[in-house]
């Protein structure tokens, strides 16, 4: 099913020119943002670059100074938590220590006034819809990490809220738990249609599970996009950086179609952008450092290998490739035939139009 471009009665979430300062230190700079109904949104950077308190505005825990917050079409830039339509799930789990599973999710809906018989049977169907149907007896410290951070899902869900979110939710759990609770997250949301805000430091995490990732940095919106434009069409040299692993090296445009790093010459169409001369830092990604094949298009260069890191499906290959140091990633079909050693030697080849091109920071 194609989707219509947004259009404005998509917004549900409408951040207009926010500013946030400590002290001296501005945490959130100007920042601007539309989120759509239904939409799953990670806010990913750096420690520090102001996704924490872009949240907790959002949440009304940390006032703006400056700006405005749009939800569902109210504004409730003024307004304190409690007044406010969302539900929060935090790093750390949270929940009432001393309060049953089923007591904890239904904890909101409790303080709302709700009946008895109400409260008991929406906290049943949370429970069973995170998976713990069979826990709800059970007091948070019997729980795994994991499953306490379902249950602070399900407590977050329970009060029907508008909009959710989720504060670096998996970050405390361990890889394998974390890797299945963000499936189980995104499938619920999914099913839900609960418009969705993450933040996250782990960009594996943000392009997994995003429909679309706000890039930060200092405080700033980077480039907001879905997983695949951050990835394949980085704005910024930081985005390039930050978001999957990157060769990066300084170099200078030669001509339309042509940039230089020191003495090797590389086609790049993305040259066309820059006048000749220009300052340049070229990026490529490691699994676009391709094996020589014919019909491939490209700029062929001599390279050694330096070194064999086997990662399962992959394997990283340093390499020295006409004196450049690149590092390049092949999937176990390429490497079958070939079966490099360190020392060995191989063509690698760069297609033209997977070399990105940053302005040099300091030169620009
Ligand atoms: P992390 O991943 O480390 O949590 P973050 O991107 O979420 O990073 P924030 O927690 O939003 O970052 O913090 C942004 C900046 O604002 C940081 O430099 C932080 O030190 C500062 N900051 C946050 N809260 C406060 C506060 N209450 N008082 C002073 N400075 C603060």
């Amino acid at each position: 099913v194609s989707r219509p471009e947004a259009s404005a009665d998509d917004s549900y979430l409408a951040i207009r020119r926010l500013t946030k300062r400590f002290g001296t230190f501005t945490a959130l700079d100007d920042i601007s943002l539309t989120i759509r109904r239904g939409e799953f949104v990670c806010f990913l950077g750096p420690s520090g670059c102001g996704k924490t308190t872009l949240l907790r505005a959002i949440a009304g825990l940390e006032p703006q100074d400056e700006g405005t917050i749009v939800q569902d079409g109210r504004d409730i830039s003024a307004l304190p938590p409690s007044r406010r339509d969302f539900g929060i799930v935090f790093q750390s789990y949270a929940l009432f220590p001393n309060m049953t599973v089923l007591a904890n999710v239904g904890y909101g809906l409790a303080a709302q006034g709700k009946s008895r018989a109400f409260v008991e049977n929406r906290a049943r169907e949370l429970l069973s819809l995170v998976g713990l149907a069979d826990q709800w007896w059970k007091y948070p410290a019997q729980l795994s990490g994991g499953q306490q951070q379902r249950v602070a899902l399900a407590r977050a869900l329970a009060i029907s809220p508008g909009l959710l979110l989720l504060d670096e939710p998996l970050s405390a759990l361990d890889a394998l738990v974390r890797v299945h609770l963000r499936a189980e997250i995104k499938a619920l949301q999914r099913r839900l249609g609960i418009t969705t805000v993450m933040v996250t430091h782990d960009q594996e995490e943000a392009l997994s599970i995003a429909d679309r990732i706000v890039v930060m940095n200092r405080g700033r919106i980077e480039q907001v996009g879905t997983p695949d434009a951050v990835y394949r069409r980085p704005e910024s040299l930081f985005v390039a950086g930050f978001v999957g692993r990157m060769n990066s090296l300084p170099g200078t445009v030669v001509d339309s179609s042509t940039v230089a790093i020191g003495a090797v010459r590389l086609a790049a169409e993305a040259a066309a952008r820059f006048p000749s001369g220009a300052a340049v830092q070229v990026c490529i990604r490691p699994e676009d450092v391709q094996l020589d094949r014919p019909g491939l298009a490209g700029t062929r260069l001599a390279a050694t290998v330096r070194g064999l890191e086997y990662l399962g499906s992959i394997t990283r290959i340093p390499l020295e490739a006409a004196g450049l140091p690149l590092t390049a990633e092949l999937p176990d079909t390429a490497l079958r035939s070939l079966a490099p050693e360190p020392g060995g030697s191989l063509t690698v080849v760069l297609s033209p139009d997977r070399v990105l091109l940053f302005p040099r920071p300091g030169e620009a």
